[in-house]
């Protein structure tokens, strides 16, 4: 007998007539998960404060509880939950309270671990890693047991040691402090000179770039494992049912795409993010730090979400020990309690000591993660991020890639660039991406190739960039190594945001400079459902179709000079 549950609230009077209509027989119904959900829902409430109280580098909550209470209070609810899923019925469950419980069990296993003591609120007291030994043989590392693994987490070790050393001049810098230099030096020998000190980076990835090079013993590995998984594409794209035989023509297209809205001339590899950095460079004296917060906060509210009465928190201050990755995530989630929904806390995490449109985009797209996670509206088990991380990523930029839109500059930030200076500033880094995807689709079919010598076709075809095949400079992203082929994951991605945002504008209009409903709009159509949908299933509802590259190409044609 199929039981629907009570924990339901949506459809909480439906239920109670199913119920009623059930004949006597009926097992009795789930004070079982109901028990199970509510101390689910509690453990995670105090393990989401924890989360974020850590993140502060705080020792307290904002309202005074200390971190030890916090450890405390969560052992406890964490406790409660553990009894109460050891006695849940495994049977009699309708299929959604059986995903339910499948949902709380993975959870519990997987991120609600048990609190040992309260340790130190930053991350800086953990000792620090012991520095890798980056003199090594890569094929013998790979022919040994389990090679790929001990390869991949070696040449990672050895890629963030670099990373984090690059001589530059008189300073020793990292690898982000490097890649922000690049759009804004204009002393073309200076630039040359910013993007070779990216050498020691190269190294580690590709060594000496012969045949003894780490990549190319990995990416053999890599091969052999995804043929024999006969997994051609990233899972994360496979989620969204995108089809793996379509995606390279894709990529392509998008290629040809940039091609055709970037001048006619070759240029040089230190110059790709400079040409890119127009119009960063056009705006950044009216991107202040100090107006970060209040164009954020007013574009939202503009839209609809209003920050402050969606209880969402920001702690953007740069703090010695404090994660170096922008992000967002539960601080508290929303509560469904007499009838009425309790707003959740989002928390946005990032560290800003200027501004630019580069931090600002950030921060948008942050904002976006807070206001979504803010108008998920389902029972506890389900109250959490989707289930595709590209679909998260995408929703977070719905509103957040406004800010390339002129009219937009003019209304937020008090004047604008070109449309064409800010469609190449809104691509550059996605049609990187999309040729590390294509590289490393190739790679993958040809393991033997030489990776300078395709990344040098593939750049040298698309972004007319003059070959340099002495120089292994594809090689500077970490997941090429301890993830290969997830670049996809990012093309993909991008192809998905600029559907949904044309969709958007389809269905809803423009909300380029506001629009009060948006929100209300999207929360219904796209934010709304945690775990409770597919991805895949909520994306092509609201497209009337599964995902394609058009809108994507039609966005960047806008820049084609007439
Ligand atoms: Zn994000």
């Amino acid at each position: 007998m199929v039981i629907p549950s009570v924990a339901v609230t949506r459809t909480g009077l439906a239920t109670l007539l199913l119920l009623i209509a059930l004949p006597a027989c009926a097992p009795a119904p789930k004070a079982g998960l109901g028990g199970v959900e509510a101390a689910y829902q509690d453990a995670r409430r105090h393990k989401d404060q924890l989360d974020v109280t850590r993140a502060r580098g705080a020792t307290s909550t904002p309202r005074g509880v200390p971190l030890a209470d916090l450890v405390a209070r969560y052992n406890e609810a964490r406790e409660r939950l553990q009894k109460a899923l050891a006695s849940v019925p495994g049977t009699g469950l309708s299929a959604e309270d059986g995903r339910a419980l499948e949902v709380i069990r993975r959870t519990f296993e997987k991120d609600l671990e048990e609190e040992k003591d309260a340790p130190a609120a930053a991350p800086a007291a953990t000792p620090a890693p012991q520095e890798p030994a980056c003199t090594y043989d890569a094929k013998a590392l790979a022919q040994g047991p389990d090679g790929m693994t001990a390869l991949s987490e070696r040449m990672y070790a050895c890629f963030g040691k670099a990373a984090r050393h690059l001589p530059f001049e008189d300073q020793t810098l990292d690898r982000l402090t490097i890649f922000s230099m690049l759009p804004v030096t204009d002393d073309a020998a200076r630039r040359k000179r910013v993007f070779l000190a990216m050498a020691p980076v190269w190294t580690a990835i590709d060594g000496d770039g012969g045949p003894g090079s780490p990549y190319r013993q990995l990416i053999r590995l890599s091969a052999t494992k995804r043929a024999a998984d006969k997994n051609p594409v990233e899972s994360g794209a496979g989620i969204l049912g995108i089809d793996p035989g379509a995606v390279e023509g894709w990529l392509v297209s998008v290629l040809e795409a940039w091609r055709a809205i970037t001048p006619d001339r070759p240029i040089e590899p230190w110059d790709f993010a400079y040409e890119a950095g127009k119009a960063s460079r056009g705006l950044q004296s009216a991107v202040t730090r100090e107006i970060l917060r209040p164009v954020n906060d007013r574009f939202y509210a503009d839209l609809g979400a209003d920050v402050g009465a969606l209880g969402v928190q920001y702690d953007l201050e740069p703090r010695e020990g404090k994660d170096p990755v922008a992000f967002t995530t539960f601080g508290g989630r929303p509560r469904h309690e007499g009838g009425a929904w309790a707003p959740g806390e989002p928390w946005v995490f990032a560290s800003y000591r200027v501004g630019s449109l580069d931090n600002l985009n950030e921060l948008l797209h942050e904002t976006g993660h807070a206001v979504h996670i803010a108008a998920i509206r389902t029972r506890p088990a389900f109250m959490d991020w989707p289930d595709s991380d590209l679909f998260t990523e995408g929703i977070a930029d719905v509103a957040a890639l406004e800010i390339f839109e002129p009219e937009w500059q003019r209304k937020y930030l008090g004047r604008s660039v070109p449309l064409a200076d800010s469609l190449r500033a809104k691509y550059a880094g996605i049609v990187m991406d999309v040729a590390w995807s294509l590289f490393e689709i190739r790679m993958h079919r040809s393991p033997d190739a030489d990776p300078n010598a395709v990344w040098a076709e593939i750049t040298g075809t698309y972004f007319r960039i003059r070959p340099h095949p002495e120089l292994s400079w594809w090689a500077v992203r970490g997941q090429l190594i301890n993830l290969p082929g997830y670049m996809l994951n990012y093309a993909v991605g991008a192809i998905m945001v600029a559907d949904l945002r044309d969709r958007t504008r389809e269905l809803h209009g423009s909300f380029t400079t506001g629009d009060p409903t948006w929100y209300g709009w999207m929360s219904d159509r796209l934010y709304r459902f945690g775990l409770e949908r597919p991805s895949r299933q909520v994306i092509e509802e609201f497209l009337g179709r599964p995902v394609s590259p058009r809108a994507l190409l039609a966005d960047l044609s806008r820049a084609r000079t007439p």
